[in-house]
């Protein structure tokens, strides 16, 4: 997987192959699909969500240039996937998830794998975690119809933020970086996310 999705392509971050070398995709996906957990494509998990393909998060995470030092907030936990993978970026990931079943479940395979730098919370990520703001950096694992205005307010002086934009058939990955208290937003390429559903997402489903 990292030799052949990630380094063959467009993956040239050490750290971030590194820690995809090391996190078990397998243990985050359902049993019958562990023959396709290493596989070039998202895999669907409980409550109708997907684990991402392994390119796109190795993608979002060389974007976000996290360093060892940085305290990053997560939004959409879903498997705990990406999760394990920013603990192994970072000093200490906060992941929000919507869904009480898979928030329990990305804790629980988190703790039985020892990682101790990870606080999952269940609730709308739209609104971020104000109480632990600010964030080096921001991933937001659900495509938004813009990018909220609190969770740019919520971006450390420096700060970056990865997000996915539009609806369900058109979505853009943006970059979004905070300097010198302004916010600025780039393109970076298509992609194909589930929809953030809350106060500063869509309201229900696709
Ligand atoms: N990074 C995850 C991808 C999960 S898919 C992984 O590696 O498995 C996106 C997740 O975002 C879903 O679990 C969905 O329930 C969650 N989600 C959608 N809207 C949300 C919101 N407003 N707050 C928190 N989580 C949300």
């Amino acid at each position: 997987m990292v030799e052949r999705q990630l380094r063959d392509r467009d993956i040239l971050d050490e750290r971030v192959l590194a820690a995809m070398a090391r996190v078990p995709r397998h243990e985050f996906v359902p049993q019958e699909f562990w023959a396709q957990a290493y596989e070039d494509h998202p895999i669907p998990i409980e409550e109708n969500q997907t684990i991402s393909q392994p390119y796109i998060v190795a993608f979002m995470l060389q974007a976000l240039s996290i360093t060892p030092s940085d305290v990053v907030l997560e939004i959409g936990t879903g498997s705990g996937y990406s999760t394990a993978i920013l603990a192994e970026l970072c000093n200490k990931v906060y992941s929000i998830e919507r869904h009480s079943v898979l928030a329990k479940a990305a804790e629980a395979k988190l703790t039985s794998l020892a990682y101790k730098n990870v606080e999952i919370t269940l609730g709308d990520g739209t609104e971020g975690m104000r109480e632990c703001a600010p964030f080096d950096c921001i991933l937001v694992s659900a495509a938004a119809p813009r990018i909220p205005t609190i969770l740019v307010d919520q971006l450390s002086e420096g700060g970056r933020m990865v997000i996915p934009v539009g609806p369900a058939t058109v979505q853009e990955l943006q970059f979004v970086r905070k300097q010198n208290g302004q916010s600025t937003a780039v393109r970076l390429e298509n992609c194909r996310f589930v929809p953030l559903i809350g106060a500063g997402g869509y309201s229900s489903g696709w």
